[in-house]
């Protein structure tokens, strides 16, 4: 039970849910800050799908999914489009191979057999397994959370979400606004940081986008919706189809007329297409490989390829993006943080115009896929009032640093720098040629990498070969008003450049930080013990093999009693030497309180082989 909450016995918590079109996720916030809880594949993402006409144990999630192609007309995707809105919306909408019909009071369903099923049925099951697994991992009833929705859902969706949450044995809380959700995770509306921030939501099958405000007065650390907009037809899916409908025509010159049409087809290419987009993320090109009806088809397929596809569909983001702030009656200038949000915005052409629209980089520290959730957990938090301690940044809470040669850190940015705070430092290579440079981000008040925390770790690639020492690359720390982090790399030869976000100390409380720095404390005493066993050892070491020389030379002029008390004293410290030499971590007092009595009964010895060598000297 090593994921257990620390909450008290019989206090059940309340978690956070993020009630997806594509993927639903539960998590929970506790003194370890907000996480995700995974089924026991360890698997965060529920796939939103399910199978009808199943007997018994309803099919849900990943097996529904992968055996979708079998079921077409059985298998429901994207439920969430059908919470709380009428049948007569849908009839010119395909909806999957599934049928949509009227329910009670005209509502839509979706027909399973003879009969009709809502989709506040539909959505309890997804709850419901994700109470199972939070209740799993938690090892505690959990009849209690907050549920994310879209800003824009209106009156009668969000009533259709709170009892999907009461059919699943779930008292919904709360209903939060996913933007707002996205906010908070990343700590957001504690005070102090962004009043403005924008939301951009990029799914599998919707975009939205908003801007928030922080109110103040009684609902200070509230956010409010100053304005949405959206296109919810707009998703990843149709990337992935613009991408397949480019290789069509290659897909019939190479497995023959007609093979790239067809709903079989269409979907295979759609799935590989997936991939490849999902792959030329971290890879400038890659090999598409579909098995179709008609045979395999293959082709390597470059970035370029990938957003040329996607580009007039992220065009469409930022128009709604521009309605947005319109709406808000506000510049892009205006807004203080912009947050990504949604598996598409993993896409580096989306980071990258997003970027330029609001002119300023959007957080990307926490994963799109999982902070609505995160952030749905924090909020269940301070319903529950559990985390009324969550640190305010206004402070950088531990020092921040990046691993140099040697295993050592070098700190940029010491414990209590206020924020917003920037540091650079200048660093080169060490090998001749050396390509690529990793930059280790780290967070602690040690001086070894072992004994800090690693934040995040990156690197600047392909820089053209110079001999060591030659590059010139500059880490810029640069920890915003909300206390995120980002590091830039940049080589200034070539210009090549590298960044990368965290948050800091997301999740630490205040208690945590100070054992920290008491440990950085303790540590620190230990290692001036160690350096002076060290120091200690090579002195006593020394004073033993003079005293000894100085002892053989003038044995004829002292008297035994004082010889044999010399001697014990010279095995003494030897033996301490020797035996703190096997084991580091020994008191070094007894040594140098038998060094300090050589020391102090040797004077005589001394005097004498003085006097001895000056006589010899003289002789
Ligand atoms: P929703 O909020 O609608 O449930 P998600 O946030 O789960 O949607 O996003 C799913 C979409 O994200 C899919 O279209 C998927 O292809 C896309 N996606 C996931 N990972 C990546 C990636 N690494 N690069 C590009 N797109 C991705
Ligand atoms: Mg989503």
């Amino acid at each position: 039970m090593s994921d257990a909450t620390s909450s008290p016995p019989g206090r059940e918590p309340i978690v956070g849910i993020d009630l997806g079109t594509t993927h639903s996720l539960v998590a929970v916030c506790d003194e370890a800050g907000p996480r995700v809880l995974e089924d026991d594949a360890g698997r965060g993402l529920l796939p939103s799908v399910v199978r009808l006409g199943v007997e018994g144990d309803p099919v849900l999630g990943h097996d529904a999914r992968e055996t979708a192609g079998d079921h077409p007309d059985r298998t429901v995707f994207s439920v969430k489009r059908l919470m709380g809105r009428n049948a007569s919306e849908f009839e010119a909408e395909a909806f999957g191979g599934v049928e949509i019909a009227a329910g009670p009071r005209g509502l839509a369903c979706v027909r399973d057999g003879e009969a009709l099923r809502t989709p506040q049925e539909i959505s309890a099951l997804y709850l419901r397994r994700l109470r199972e697994i939070a209740e799993a991992r938690l090892g505690t009833p959990v009849g209690r959370a907050v549920v994310t929705v879209p800003a824009y859902f209106d009156d009668a969706q969000r009533q259709a979400t709170r009892d999907a949450g009461r059919l699943a044995g779930l008292e919904v809380v709360r209903i939060v606004n996913e933007p707002t959700a996205a906010a908070l995770a990343y700590g957001l509306g504690r005070g102090g940081g962004a009043e403005t921030v924008a939301v951009y939501d990029f799914g599998g099958g919707t975009f939205d986008v908003s801007v928030l405000r922080l109110a103040g007065g009684e609902h200070e650390g509230v956010f409010e919706v100053v304005a949405t907009a959206g296109d919810t037809r707009l998703g990843g899916d149709d990337v992935d189809r613009a991408l397949a409908a480019t290789l069509v025509a290659d897909v019939e010159a190479s497995l023959g007329p007609g093979s790239g049409s067809g709903a079989a087809s269409a979907q295979a290419m759609r799935l590989a297409a997936e991939r490849a987009k999902i792959a030329l993320g971290e890879n400038e090109e890659v090999e598409l490989v579909a098995e179709l009806p008609a045979g395999t088809f293959r082709r390597r397929v470059g970035r370029a390829e990938v957003e040329a596809a996607a580009a007039p569909l992220v065009a469409r983001t930022l128009q709604a993006c521009a309605r947005c702030l319109r709406d808000a009656e506000m510049s892009a200038e205006a807004v203080d943080a912009v947050i990504l949000v949604g598996g598409s915005t993993r896409m580096p052409i989306v980071r990258r115009e997003v970027e330029r629209f609001f002119g300023r980089a959007p957080y990307t520290a926490l994963d799109p896929d999982r902070v609505v959730a995160l952030g749905a957990a924090v909020q269940a938090a301070i319903v529950a009032g559990d985390r009324r301690d969550l640190l305010l940044l206004d402070v950088i809470p531990l020092s921040l640093g990046v691993e140099t040669v040697g295993g050592g850190v070098a700190k940029l940015l010491v414990r209590n720098s206020s924020i917003p705070a920037r540091a650079v430092e200048r660093f080169s290579t060490s090998v001749d040629g050396q390509r690529h440079v990793s930059i280790h981000v780290l967070q602690g008040e040690r001086e070894m990498v072992e004994d800090c925390r690693s934040l995040a770790r990156f690197e600047l690639r392909d820089l053209p070969p110079m001999p060591a020492g030659i590059p010139k690359i500059e880490v810029e720390f640069l920890v915003d008003a909300n206390g995120v982090l980002g590091v830039t790399a940049i080589e200034a030869r070539s210009g090549i450049r590298a960044r990368v976000q965290v948050v800091p100390s997301h999740g630490l409380t205040a208690e945590e930080v100070e054992a920290i720095e008491r440990e950085s404390f303790v540590h620190a005493k230990e290692d001036m013990r160690r350096h002076r066993l060290a120091d200690l050892r090579v002195n006593a070491s020394l004073d033993a093999k003079w005293t000894t020389d100085a002892l053989e030379r003038t044995r004829r002029e002292l008297d035994d009693a004082y010889i044999r008390e010399l001697e014990a004293a010279i095995e003494r410290v030897r033996s301490l030497v020797a035996e703190s030499g096997r084991d580091t971590s020994v008191d070094p007092e007894p040594l140098a309180a038998a060094r300090d009595r050589l020391d102090r009964l040797s004077t005589r010895l001394h005097e004498v082989a003085i006097a001895a060598s000056l006589r010899d000297g003289g002789a």
